[in-house]
């Protein structure tokens, strides 16, 4: 991580759902991985982690091709939710393969029916070339021993772990927004092994409908134990999202 201001002089009010937290903000840019570490609230162990890439047309545009957005918004309830937590924002757009190669991509899949790590791989691009390496490092850096990982994805898990962390994953549910997104977290769960619980109504079911039962919205985060294996259940049509 690369600091040229300190953490502490960046702590300002951050206001999002009528709810006030601090935040303070660090740079990361080191083997490959460039982004952010915010800081939110009071950061202790234990608390709430999201590793986040940077997605345009989910995010900024709210495409309805991924959940990449919708998982972004879920990441910062819970940890509004929670009071405190980190976010890491990183510019890894396509996977880490940048803009073109996801527009590629989408080209491919339209084509040849592929999912999008076959088509990732047909144009020469890695399936996922995202590494967490540095990320890991520079959130043992903040002095955490142990996190709640707020992801589907195994590799963040484990790249959090070989940095001495302490990871308990959070499993985040987002409904598919439509049949490629679907098909797209199907993809995860097949190609990447992403755990995408699928015990939730088929992704074409009136989510406005939906009794929350006082929950945030559209969040059910599952806590595990450290070591825990989550296996994706038997079943078709996963309406949620690995990242
Ligand atoms: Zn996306």
């Amino acid at each position: 991580m690369t600091n040229v201001v300190d953490p502490a002089d960046t702590e300002h009010r951050f206001r999002r759902n009528g709810q006030d937290l601090r935040v303070r903000v660090a740079e990361l840019d080191a083997d490959g991985e460039r982004g952010h570490l915010l800081l939110f609230g009071a950061v202790a162990d234990g608390c709430l982690v999201r590793v986040h890439s940077r997605c345009l047309y989910g995010e900024a545009l709210r495409s309805q091709d991924c959940d990449c957005g919708p998982e972004l918004d879920k990441a910062l309830d819970l940890i509004q939710a929670a009071g405190s937590g980190v976010l890491v924002y990183l510019e890894q757009e396509g996977r880490g393969a940048g803009l073109i190669a996801k527009a590629l991509g989408y080209r491919e899949s339209e084509r040849s029916g592929a999912d999008t790590f076959t088509s990732y791989e047909a144009l020469g691009y890695p399936a996922d070339g995202r590494t967490y390496v540095a990320t890991a490092r520079a959130l043992a850096g903040l002095g955490l021993r142990s996190v709640q990982l707020l992801t589907n994805n195994p590799a963040k898990v484990e790249a959090l772990r070989q940095a001495g962390l302490l990871v308990t994953p959070v499993p985040l549910r987002t409904r598919a927004l439509s049949e490629r997104a679907r098909e797209y977290l199907e993809a995860k769960r097949t190609r990447r092994k992403h755990w995408i619980p699928t015990d939730s109504p088929p992704w074409a079911s009136d989510e406005h409908n939906e009794d929350h039962g006082g929950r945030p919205y559209a969040v059910d985060a599952v806590g595990l134990a450290p070591g825990d294996n989550v296996r994706p259940r038997p079943g078709h049509a996963p309406d949620l999202i690995g990242a």
